[in-house]
């Protein structure tokens, strides 16, 4: 199994995850044009994607769905709030909720519901029966579930959306202030690098920082937070940003 980033961060995400023949992309939140030039960056022909899974309404996270999954006759997995709340129509495959396994191909994803504010968010963790890959951005806060679900991973993808203190002292207004940093907006650097240190990260091939603030976070900072928490290695903490994404880890 691998998996690569079409890119991270507020302006779009997209998670491209293969194994075997089936290639399942988590989210996509960017134009056609570029979702088809940053595909083929990864060397991957849309008409390749098995499905879309969407994990909320957020327009960093759904702004190309539509089109992509249109134009290349592509499944959409998502849950019902998610297809509720979304501002333009589309007609999906099939829908997840919170515990489902849904099996696409050779892979089989697990269902986690999160705290985020959206209507029913969802994460994702992948299983090609020997190795497991957890996806896990957009969230503010995270519970037992969460912890039982991440458990026993080989790599992870985690969001560490900002700095406490930049955003803090930030040009935010206040409402958003609270917004990003309350239970159901992002986790900070602490709490992520709190979370993968509960989960545990001696056994993970790969720890993937992700879905960074442009305005209230630096790459240095996460780094230095999961460093300081973990005491792991600088180098093998590996960043995905907004532009250039992550090309493809192999999980062995
Ligand atoms: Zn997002
Ligand atoms: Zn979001």
């Amino acid at each position: 199994m691998r998996f690569a980033i079409l890119g991270s961060g507020s302006q779009g995400n997209g998670t491209l995850v293969q194994y075997q023949g089936t290639h399942v992309l988590v989210d996509c939140g960017f134009s056609l044009r570029e979702t088809e030039r940053r595909l083929a960056r990864l060397g991957v022909n849309p008409e390749q994607l098995s499905a879309i899974l969407v994990t909320h309404e957020h327009a960093d996270h759904v702004h190309g769905v539509g089109l992509l999954s249109r134009r290349y006759n592509i499944p959409v997995y998502l849950s019902r709030g998610t297809l509720r709340a979304l501002r333009k129509p589309l007609e999906p495959t099939g829908f997840v909720a919170c515990g489902d396994v849904l099996e696409i191909g050779a892979l089989a994803i697990n269902v986690v519901g999160v705290a985020h504010d959206a209507l029913e968010p969802t994460q994702y963790v992948f299983s090609n029966g020997q190795r497991r890959l957890g996806v896990l951005t957009d969230l503010g806060s995270y519970c037992g579930r969460v912890m039982d679900s991440y458990q026993d991973l080989d790599a992870l993808v985690i969001e560490s959306n900002h700095c406490r203190d930049l955003l803090a002292r930030g040009h935010y207004p206040q409402f958003l202030k609270l917004r990003v940093g309350g239970a159901f907006g992002h986790l900070n650097n602490h709490q992520a690098a709190n979370l993968v240190s509960e989960l545990g990260w001696q056994n993970l091939q790969h720890l993937v920082l992700a879905h960074l603030s442009s305005k209230n976070n630096l790459p240095q900072l996460a780094r230095q937070c999961f460093v300081d928490t973990l005491g792991c290695d600088p180098d093998w903490l590996q960043l995905a940003d907004q532009d250039s994404g992550l090309d493809w880890r192999e999980i062995a």
